[in-house]
């Protein structure tokens, strides 16, 4: 393992940010001015296939990573993206004609809403129209 990469992991053990590979990029680059926009990118693709990371399309403009591969759900701010993990253990449970025949793995649930910080700058109304959110 490069000590690049060691220094990746180590920005991403623990972080709750779900950070882009940008800002993996931004956070190591002060260690390893040299390293490459294009090293992290790889670096997090490698991780994505070994399941260290999990790939976020939360936002359109550039994917999030997620360092905690166990099972959560997110909050996140319609306004500065922030992600916030929830580990509310949700009952959801699909009715037979529901599930369509599928066998059930896994779910996720995301809540959409105005983050703290956001709040206090005044963005109490979203005019952020996100697909597939039904919103109250
Ligand atoms: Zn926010
Ligand atoms: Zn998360």
């Amino acid at each position: 393992m490069t000590p690049q990469r060691m220094a990746i992991l180590a920005y991403l053990d623990g972080n709750r940010t779900h950070p882009s590979a940008a800002d993996v990029h931004k956070a190591v680059s002060d260690k390893f001015p040299t390293m490459s926009l294009a090293t992290v990118y790889n670096t997090m693709e490698t991780l994505k296939t070994k399941g260290a990371v999990i790939e976020l399309a939360i936002d359109p403009g550039k994917k999030r990573f997620d360092p905690n591969p166990g099972p959560h759900h997110h909050l996140i701010c319609v306004h500065c993206k922030e992600i916030v993990d929830v580990h509310g253990n949700f009952s959801l449970n699909l009715s037979e004609k529901e599930r369509c025949g599928f066998d059930i793995t896994g779910n996720h649930v995301d809540f959409y809403g105005i983050c703290p910080k956001c709040k206090k700058k005044g963005r109490h109304n979203p005019h952020i129209i996100i697909p597939n959110c039904i919103q109250k």
